[in-house]
Parts: C-alpha cells; structure tokens; sequence
C-alpha cells in the first residue's frame, strides 16, 4: 500500500484537506522515494466513499446534494472552485410548464424539445425531464433562488426560442423562468449554498484524470491529481458520477469558459466508453463579433431584433411564425446565410446586427442588466442606443457520455444498445441522455442539470445502500493515470500545448462549422487526425507538481483532441441535414437511414475513431405523454 496512504490510515474523511495541507510537498516528496506504483514513484493517497460526484457545476452540485440527503458518504472532486463553473455563465433562463404567465402543460413543452431535437432526442429522457421541471424548478425556489417575479409575486417566465403552446398549435409559450439575465448566477450560488448545509467532502482544485475499471467493466473510482501540492488520489467509490460539463473550448471562438474542455467525455472514452452524437455541437446566433462572450436569447425573447446590412429583419423571411425566437440552429443558419449573400454588417459585412435600442430603457436595465454591461465592455456599445455586432459562436454540445433517462452511464453491445455501464453515472452537459437530441432548446440546459442530476442521485439509492463495504482494488488501479501524467510532465518534444491546440481549435472552426460538406469534413478528419498524431510531440517546460498549469492545460488538450476527433468523424459520417448538424450536399434529414445515435470510440490520442450506432428511443415512459411522431421541422 502506498506510504501516504498508510499515515492517513486509508481513510476517506480522515484525509481532510487539512491534514494534507498539514501534509504539505515535504512529506510527499519525503514519501516519493518509497512509496508509488512500482513503474513510478509517485505518492498515492487513497479514499473510499459510497459516491463521488466529478464535477461542481449546477450537476455536480444538485448529484452531491442528492446522495448526501439520501446518507450515503459522498465527495465532490472539482477542478476549480465550485461557485467558479460554467452554470455561473448562464444567462437566460429554465425552462419549466408553471403556467405563471399563460395556461402551459409539460406535455407542450416536451413535444417541443422533441421537435427542437429534430428527433433525435428520446422521448423516454425527454418525457421525464419536462414532467420534472415544475418540481425542479419550485424545489431552486424552496433552495432560495432569486427568480424574477411578476407584479403579483409569481415566477416571472420570458418567451424563449423554440417554445410553444399546445403542441405547436397555440402560438409563442411564457415558459422561461430566470433571474434576470443572471439565473446561472444565482443557480450554482444557490445549490452551492445547498451543498453547504449537507456533509459533503469537496475536494476543490483536483483535476480527475481517470476513471478506475475493473477487469469486470465496472467502474470501483477515480484518479486525481491535488494541484496546489501535486499529490496524487486514489478515490474508491461504488459510484462515480461524471458532471464534467462540455467541450466548447476545442472550437475557437465559444462562449464557454476556458475551463469547458470535455474531461469526463475523454475519461469515459479511455475506458472504453462511445461518446454518443458529438457531431451536434450548438452554434448560438447571439455570441459578441470577435469577443465570443455570449448576449443571451432572452434579449429576443424580451423583444430583440437581429437586422442585416440593409436594416432588414431577415428571420421574417426564414421562420415566419417564430421569427427571431425560431430554435437556435435555424437562427445561426439563417444568419450565416445573410452573410454569405453579402449583406452582412460593418465594413467586412462578416456579422449581423442586434438591435435592442427600440425597448424601453427601463426594461433593458431590469430584465437585461448583464448583458447591457457585457456589450458594453465587450462591444463598446450603449445598448439603449446602438445595436450589438454578433455572429454564431459555438455554446454547447448535444453529444456526450450516453445516459439512460436514470442517468446510469450506457456502454451498448449489438445485443443490448442500453447496457448499463455498473458504478458510472453521468449527468449535465457531459451526458448525453438523450434530451436535445440533435439541438437543444435555450433554457433546456439548467433544466437538465437540475433533473438529471438529481435523478442520479435518485437511482443510487434505489440500487445501493449507505455505508457498503469496499472490495479491495485491483493492485494496478490508477497505474495507467499516473503514467499518462508523467509521461506528459517529462514531455520533451517540439510542440508547446498552446500550438497544438491553435490548430485543433482552427481545424475544427473551419471544417465542422455552421454548414458542412463531405469536402470540409473529410478534410477535417484528415486534419484532426493529424494534429492528435502531433500531441506525440508535445513539450511541456514546467517539470514540478506544484501548481503546474502547464501541465494541467496539456492533459486538458489531450481531453479535448479526443473530443474534437470523435466530433469530426461522427459528422463525416452523418450523410444528412438535422438539427445543428446542417450539410450542404445532403440538405434533408434522412429518418430511415439516420434516425439513430452516433457511438464514437477513441480511447486514446495514438488510436483512429470507431464509430457504431445505436437507436433512439422513440417510446415515451407511459400513455401519460404522447408519442411524437417525426414530421418537418418548421418555425
Ligand atoms: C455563456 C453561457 C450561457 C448559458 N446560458 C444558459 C441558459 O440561460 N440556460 C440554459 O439552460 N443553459 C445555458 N447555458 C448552458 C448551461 O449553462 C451549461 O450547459 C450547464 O451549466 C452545464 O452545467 P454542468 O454542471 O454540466 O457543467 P459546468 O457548469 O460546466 O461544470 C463542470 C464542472 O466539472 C468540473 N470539472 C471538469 N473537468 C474536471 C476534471 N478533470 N477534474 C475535476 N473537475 C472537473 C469543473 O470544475 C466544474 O465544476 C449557457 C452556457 C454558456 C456557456
């Protein structure tokens, strides 16, 4: 057993982040000559819990809430600090049937996030997270979320893109409930005040490197690397559950954080796991021109208005019902379209203009107060009187680790297209349930962070029990980990992390953009493939354990090659038109051939993607939903 491991008895709360602080680099590095795996000598200190959440976003956070409520013995691992994760970017909103503002019904809400989703969505995953949501968003209410609220005290709901009422047939739906243009915000500081109350053990800044499986295929934990003292952790859990967040940051120009670099995607894929529909990646219409910081849709959908060079309101022509609230991959075609015919804005004619500057002035500074200070630091622009520059920004991905409706992480088999992976859960934008199927709907996000991660949590309890004894690890568990790390820490080729990822991030701008073709895709993979093949010559400078961010950011790249690589080659292969997925050589979707998801393997950057499919569920979960049968998507 290794040396630390034995000072802190094994133990999982004894190893509090005091006593390794009170541990400190001497004693790891005192410790490094005997103790470690016999290839390396690397420290490991080990902990056991019931369950271990990856990640402290709105998922992670609402996971961990939940297990700690049910008793089990729970830590939260997060690379940054938690209150520091994307949610808290979320601008716009959650969506949820509370009829605050017109009579709604989930049922309205999930036969659009069917239709957003171009069916690609299951309707199992998509039936529960609408029937969830009124719960889940007055349970963010009980929590303390400071919603906006309408003059007699309810939860004030915007219109947002792609909502309906009665089916489509009842014309724009009020379902959008937010805190102001901050609900993000107030979402994570709300459930990280929630986590707070509950006995979770957080371990803030450790970056996960890798999931621990067995020779069984079941997932027995995590590895993970403590960046202020580079100490290394062995974490034994019975479940672990991946909120890793998406991938935005292999693209380069998105509205996500830097910090959104696909990590539990890569971890699942190293363990053998497909990563399912990577191909749709959203472009949002609304991201700053240059910038990439995101204006978000509630600024149409409290009454914004994009224009073309000729000052005209272009979505009229595009989607004459919803016009600037059509779904968001038909807004971001319709504006690259207006671009390509030359009636872009500014002098390059490269983007599209935003207007906000016909609203009241009052109503921008109530309902829209971030995004005005945004446009103003970012865009130099008063929105009171100047319209934004804006251009389709990559926002989010549909794709991720494949999930049942129950969050249990699917590796399929010919035989068995839902096989439960056991130990391994998923949820957020790392999973892929499927919800959004081949685009999601604004505000469907903070949605299905809160219902997913909670259902989780929901499901560990139905099939464990607090305080389980541990089987013993297999010896090598972790090996594997730690030898990638010291393999990229000793790194000594010509490619600094910041090259190799300039080219991953131009490569995948230009060939999977917003309109694709078999030219640009196979392209594309060529390219891909051949900037994973330079990650062999990578360098890092920084050989220390301490605070290495040089380190840190190479695992990241190497995390989001495999991402960029599974996205490229799933899109090649799609000979088809749906949802964000838009090809200029096959413009229609194809329902008899491509109704079905996308599996992408790739388990290290040395392999070549694989890619298989499994079908979509197109049955909802009882007769309390209908069944939404596939027709044309119009808006
Ligand atoms: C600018 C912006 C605005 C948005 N606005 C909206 C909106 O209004 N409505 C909506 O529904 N959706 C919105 N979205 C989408 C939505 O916010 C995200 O999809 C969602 O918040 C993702 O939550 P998450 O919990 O899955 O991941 P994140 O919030 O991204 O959290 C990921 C967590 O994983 C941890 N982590 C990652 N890798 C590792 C690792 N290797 N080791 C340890 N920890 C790790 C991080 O520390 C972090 O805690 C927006 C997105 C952006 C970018």
């Amino acid at each position: 057993m290794p040396v630390l491991a034995k000072l802190l008895g094994g133990a999982s709360k004894a190893s509090s982040l005091q006593q390794l602080a009170g541990l400190g680099q001497r004693a790891a590095l005192a410790a490094t000559q005997q103790a470690g795996f016999a290839s390396q000598s690397y420290p490991v200190i080990d902990h056991q819990y019931d369950a271990i959440v990856v990640g402290a976003g709105g998922a992670g956070l609402r996971a961990a809430v939940g297990l700690s409520e049910l008793g089990f013995n729970t830590a939260c691992i997060t690379k940054l600090f938690p209150t520091r994760s994307h949610t808290v970017a979320a601008q716009g909103g959650i969506n949820a049937a509370l009829g605050n503002m017109t009579e709604d019904d989930w049922r309205w809400h999930a036969y659009d996030t069917i239709k957003g989703s171009d069916w690609l969505g299951d309707q199992d995953a998509i039936h529960y997270m609408c029937r969830e949501a009124p719960k889940a968003v007055i349970e963010l209410e009980n929590y303390g979320l400071p919603f906006s609220r309408t003059e007699d005290g309810k939860i004030y709901q915007r219109a947002f893109g792609g909502q309906s009422l009665d089916f489509g047939k009842g014309g724009q739906a009020y379902r959008c409930a937010c805190a102001a243009d901050r609900t993000g915000h107030a979402m994570l500081h709300t459930l990280y005040g929630q986590a707070m109350k509950h006995d979770i053990q957080f371990y803030v800044e450790y970056f996960a490197l890798d999931l621990i499986m067995d020779s069984d295929g079941v997932c027995r934990g995590v590895m993970a690397l403590c960046m202020e003292d580079g100490t290394l952790h062995r974490f034994q859990a019975h479940q672990t559950v991946l909120a890793t967040g998406g991938y935005g940051r292999a693209y380069f120009s998105a509205t996500s954080a830097h910090t959104c670099t696909g990590d539990g995607n890569a971890m699942a894929a190293r363990a053998g796991i497909p990563l399912q529909d990577l191909e749709f990646v959203q472009f949002h219409p609304t991201g700053i021109y240059g910038a990439g910081c995101l204006i978000t849709e509630g600024s149409r959908g409290e009454g914004g208005i994009l224009r073309n060079s000729e000052g005209e309101r272009f979505m009229e022509r595009y989607a004459p019902t919803a016009k600037d609230l059509a779904s968001r991959d038909v807004v971001s075609r319709s504006m690259t379209m207006e671009i390509r015919e030359g009636r872009g804005c500014g002098p390059e004619k490269d983007h599209i203009y935003l207007h906000l500057n016909h609203l009241p002035p009052e109503l921008l500074a109530e309902r829209l107060p971030g995004i005005s200070e945004t446009a103003a630091i970012f865009a130099g622009v008063d929105v009171t009187k100047e319209p934004i520059p804006v251009l389709p920004t990559v926002h989010y991905n549909m794709g991720g680790v494949p999930t049942n409706y129950m969050g249990e992480v699917l590796a399929p088999t010919p035989d068995n297209p839902d096989k439960v992976v056991p130990g391994l859960f998923a949820a957020g934008e790392a999973a892929c349930a499927s919800v959004h199927g081949a685009n999601r709907l604004g505000a469907n996000s903070l949605l299905d962070i809160v219902v997913f991660g909670r259902a989780c949590a929901n499901r560990i309890g139905q099939i464990m029990k607090p305080n389980t004894p541990h089987k013993p690890l297999p010896a090598t568990a972790g090996e594997g980990a730690v030898a990638r790390l010291d393999k990229l820490r000793n790194a000594k080729g010509n490619l600094r992390t910041a090259e190799i990822r300039r080219n991953m991030q131009k490569v995948m701008q230009n060939n999977a953009a917003v309109f694709r073709t078999q030219e640009s895709l196979e392209e594309g993979c060529k390219l891909i493939d051949e900037t994973m093949a330079s990650f062999q010559d990578v360098k890092t400078t920084d050989r220390g354990l301490v605070w290495n961010t040089d380190l840190i950011e190479t695992l990241e790249l190497e995390n989001l090659l495999i991402n960029a690589a599974v996205t490229m080659h799933s899109a090649e292969k799609r000979k088809e038109s749906r949802g964000a997925h838009a090809r200029e050589d096959f413009t229609q979707r194809d329902d008899a051939n491509w109704m079905k998801h996308t599996l992408g393997f790739l388990p290290s950057t040395n392999d070549k993607v694989n890619i298989s499919y499994r079908p979509v569920h197109m049955k909802p979960l009882s007769e309390e939903m209908p069944f939404i049968p596939p027709k044309p998507r119009v808006y």
